[in-house]
């Protein structure tokens, strides 16, 4: 096991604040049999004070991933009436010597799994937020000392963009994401067979040096899904012109499918889906994934996600964060990828009038202004290389206006209308 971080902290307020990004206008995005619309983004701002007055800081949602919080339900708001009732009586007026009784104490309550673990990845984050803080190191600093590794604080981006559009849509945003100097560009296809299979192929004529991935969570989940004849062929095309990672090609939970696939030699991606850390790791054992996909905002924070890390040492499999969402959610994934042994690289989705982006034809997928508005100042970002704080905990300075700015508006922020 790990020496964990000791603390020393009487934790005096718990917090959870729901914020909505509004998308307006609304968009529509058509897919392979209907629309997706687009309303808004959500956000859990949760905030952690100590006896001494510190702050500890994370995000949270509601799921792990977009697509089951839209098909299972729970909203943003439901979470953060989670944080203020079940999870601030559970821990207020604990002293915390280590990060871990947090979680022992959040075990102990009767949250069902799915907000458990949720909440067990936001407290987790704003602990290490707070020790280094007490501490006056940045959070790699002291999973450095877990992992007794050398922090590498410079770390290529991977854009995550494109969202159903033509294929000369997606080929556009790629050349853009290309000349600001990105790793690689990940789409999300699903426009029928025939267009993603000439997507795959004008992107791979297209771009010069830099990686495609593919998520396509799409030809599985709608409910014109394509099929597991057309699902296998399609992963054969992209493999074979060169995909970098396809990415959620199942169902999470269809570990045979994963593995089926992977037998034909595709690069495979997956985790984001996961409940747990355990999870990870699980779907690691399979050996069907090159690139394990954990997030310290849903697999229990850098404590979870240090076991798929250790997981990954030494064996044929990739740790790359998910990471959908605000700045302050990349700089949380950030520090874990600066003090991980053999993972160097990150997602930065893409959103409409970044401003970290300079260039005339906006790459963005939509409007979510509250990703960027919610720190004060902006990351460090060159070339398509983000440069980790290296600030006392998080390194970075919540912009707690966002309170009153993006007030939580009820409702979906995404739904799927099916063509009858
Ligand atoms: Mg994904």
């Amino acid at each position: 096991m790990f020496d964990f971080p000791k603390l020393d902290m009487r934790l005096t307020n718990i917090s959870g604040y729901a914020l909505s990004s509004p998308i307006d206008p609304p968009q529509n995005r058509r897919f392979s049999g209907g629309v997706r619309r687009l309303y808004k983004r959500d956000v859990v701002l949760v905030v952690v004070e100590t006896a001494d007055g510190l702050q500890g800081f994370a995000t949270a949602g509601a799921s792990s991933s977009a697509m089951r919080e839209y098909f299972d339900g729970d909203s943003h708001g439901t979470f953060a009436d989670i944080v203020n009732g079940t999870v601030a009586e559970s821990l207020t007026g604990e002293r915390i010597d280590s990060v871990t009784d947090a979680h022992d104490l959040l075990f102990e309550t009767d949250l069902p799994d799915r907000l458990l673990y949720e909440a067990i990845s936001a407290i987790d984050i704003a602990l290490y937020d707070l020790r280094g803080k007490e501490l006056g190191a940045p959070i790699y600093e002291l999973l450095t000392d877990d992992f007794g590794s050398e922090p590498t604080t410079e770390i290529p981006l991977y854009a995550s963009a494109g969202m159903y559009m033509e294929p000369e849509g997606y080929v556009g945003q790629a050349k853009t994401i290309e000349a600001l100097g990105f790793f690689g560009y990940k789409y999300r296809p699903g426009i029928g067979i025939e267009g993603d299979r000439k997507t795959v192929d004008m992107l791979t004529e297209t771009v010069g040096e830099m990686e495609i991935m593919l998520d396509v969570h799409t030809w599985w989940k709608l409910r014109d899904a394509y099929g597991e004849r057309a699902i296998a062929e399609l992963v054969e095309h992209a493999t074979d012109r060169g995909a970098y990672w396809i990415e959620e090609p199942v169902e999470p939970d269809d570990r045979e499918g994963y593995v089926a696939l992977a037998a034909s030699g595709a690069p495979l991606a997956g985790g984001e889906s996961e409940e747990t850390a355990a999870g990870l790791v699980e779907l690691g054992r399979t050996g069907a994934v090159d690139f394990l996909q954990g997030d310290v905002r849903h697999h229990e924070g850098y404590t979870g996600c240090t076991s798929a890390i250790e997981f990954c040492r030494g064996r044929d499999v990739t740790f790359v964060p998910h990471n959908f969402g605000t700045w302050l959610g990349l700089i949380a994934n950030a520090h874990l990828v600066a003090a991980a042994p053999e993972a160097g690289l990150l997602e930065y989705p893409i959103f409409a009038r970044d401003p970290l982006l300079q260039t005339d034809a906006d790459p963005g997928m939509y409007p979510f202004d509250l990703a960027f508005d919610i720190i004060h100042g902006e990351p460090s970002v060159t070339d398509g290389v983000l440069t980790v704080p290296d600030g006392p905990g998080l390194g970075l300075e919540v912009n707690l206006d966002v309170v009153e700015e993006y007030p939580f508006v009820e409702g979906p922020w995404t739904e799927f209308q099916y063509d009858e």
